[in-house]
């Protein structure tokens, strides 16, 4: 086997493409400004989709064997999906492993929150362990109190109770991430954090001007905390070139926003996973219609069992045309005003592009920093996982975004749609926001440049890890 004489880091994201997606942007920064050889390996339950393999072209990676999900119930929490896989990929996470370490010196494997169980493999094979935290440094604060929930149970009967995140806003009870109220996911979570400790560092996608007071906080020394390095936003910028002249597999929808006055176009996507139910899917399209605004909405079928219903490739249903499931007239009353794409758009060309005003968000953490990135405030559509706690820090700490009330039907309702998509795009409300966004549009741009905050720890990343 030929032998590496550089340096080499294994990466290891978890399953769903918006873990894959920030791990790639560090690929790329370690691949490009420093002497490293790094390999992405994929734990996974399906083959890769056309996206993923489109996204990984020209990174080093290996998919590893996919995990059947045929063990569990039909409709798991997306948490549960992804710590099954890890847990049944672990014999090949190892002969992956091994098989790295036999063509050079591994000095890092860098996994993400759901990836410690394999802190094993690479404590036996004598690799450095560190933790590729992909969301808030707010979710990371919450997950150092964790272990302790394990003696002193959190209960969760009084609807009025705040939760203390050190350093955050104080979060109700409602909006914690929906597995911290499932035994089985708690148990799993509580697990995870107990393995931090582990790690010989935690790098963090968030940056100091996004959540001063969190990350101050977990910047401080304390015993059982590994050094913290916050190394955001790791975002799919489009370059300004891309932007000017396009590149040759643009979209539609890119030539579609070309036509449209700048920032006046409301994107609506709820990420790779997040699905709306029939009912709700109504109430959107007439509330995007009672607005009166421009929008372009990437729309996927109903799932009315699962809010992340297509997380996981496997419960995709690609097949029903999304298109199929929307009011009657809708596409006829709202053509030339709005633009739907059935399933996924280019994202971060989409926000990137000048015709964009707003974006209304499932509130995933990367497509929250593509938004800081290109200065568009949010409006805040939370669906699973930890996207709540998301939905607090946008709206009540970074203060860029507008969050619809849920009506009694568990519904947001066409009227509140309509008046929110309305103060967003056209009020003064709106427009703070968008002030607001812009400031720390600036702030991310200066953290990842040349003298930024973001690219020096990189580089102290990069420089420990060639000394290995
Ligand atoms: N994405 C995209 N097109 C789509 C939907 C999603 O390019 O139609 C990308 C998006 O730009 C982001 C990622 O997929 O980088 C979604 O990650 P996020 O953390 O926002 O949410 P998740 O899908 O993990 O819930």
């Amino acid at each position: 086997q030929q032998q590496s004489l550089k340096p080499l880091v294994v990466m290891m994201p978890s399953p769903g493409k918006g873990h894959v997606i920030p791990l790639i942007e560090l690929y790329k920064k370690l691949t490009k400004n420093h002497d490293l050889g790094v390999t992405i390996i994929i734990p996974s339950n399906d083959p890769p989709t056309a996206e993923e393999t489109t996204m990984l072209r020209n990174i080093n990676h290996i998919f590893l064997p996919p995990v059947p999900l045929s063990d569990l119930p039909s409709t798991p929490k997306v948490e549960l999906l992804i710590s099954h896989t890890i847990h049944h990929s672990l014999p090949s996470i190892r002969r992956a492993l091994q098989s790295i370490a036999s063509t050079g010196r591994v000095t890092a494997f860098v996994v993400d929150l759901f990836g410690t169980e394999a802190f094993d493999i690479s404590s036996e094979l004598n690799i450095p362990s560190y933790i590729f935290f992909t969301t808030t440094a707010m979710l990371l604060s919450f997950l150092f109190q964790l272990p302790r929930w394990e003696e002193t149970p959190c209960e969760f009967d009084d609807s009025t109770e705040l939760i203390q995140i050190p350093g955050c806003v104080p979060i109700h009870i409602e909006d914690l991430a929906d597995g911290f109220k499932d035994d089985e996911i708690l148990n799993a979570m509580i697990q995870h954090a107990k393995r931090f400790k582990l790690a010989q560092g935690i790098i963090e996608n968030s940056f100091l001007e996004l959540e001063p007071d969190t990350i101050k906080e977990l910047q401080n020394v304390k015993p059982g905390r590994p050094p913290i390095y916050p190394v955001g936003p790791l975002a799919n910028m489009v370059n300004d070139q891309t932007k000017l002249h396009g590149n040759n597999n643009d979209h539609a929808c890119l030539r579609w926003l070309d036509e449209q006055p700048r920032g006046s176009v409301l994107f609506v996507c709820f990420g790779s996973g997040g699905t709306l139910s029939s009912t709700q899917i109504d109430e959107l399209a007439l509330g995007l219609e009672m607005s009166e605004q421009r929008f372009l909405w990437v729309i996927k079928s109903p799932n009315d069992k699962d809010s992340s219903g297509s997380f996981f490739n496997v419960n995709n249903n690609i097949l029903n045309d999304p298109l199929n499931f929307l009011p009657k007239g809708f596409v006829e009353r709202t053509k030339g005003k709005g633009l739907l794409v059935s399933n996924w758009a280019p994202q971060a060309q989409v926000l990137a592009h000048e015709s964009i005003g707003g974006f209304l968000t499932h509130c995933g953490w990367n497509s929250v920093l593509e938004s800081v990135v290109n200065g568009v405030p949010l409006i805040t559509w939370p669906l699973y996982a930890e996207q709540k706690m998301n939905a607090v820090l946008i709206t009540r700490d970074m203060k860029v975004g507008l969050r619809p009330k849920i009506g009694e039907e568990g519904l947001v309702e066409r009227e509140e749609i309509g008046i929110v998509v309305k103060m967003l795009m056209e009020g003064e409300e709106g427009k703070k926001l968008r002030h607001r966004m812009k400031e720390l549009k600036e702030a991310a741009i200066e953290v990842v440049g040349e003298n930024g905050s973001s690219t020096k720890q990189i580089e102290d990343l990069a420089l420990m890890w060639k000394k290995g």
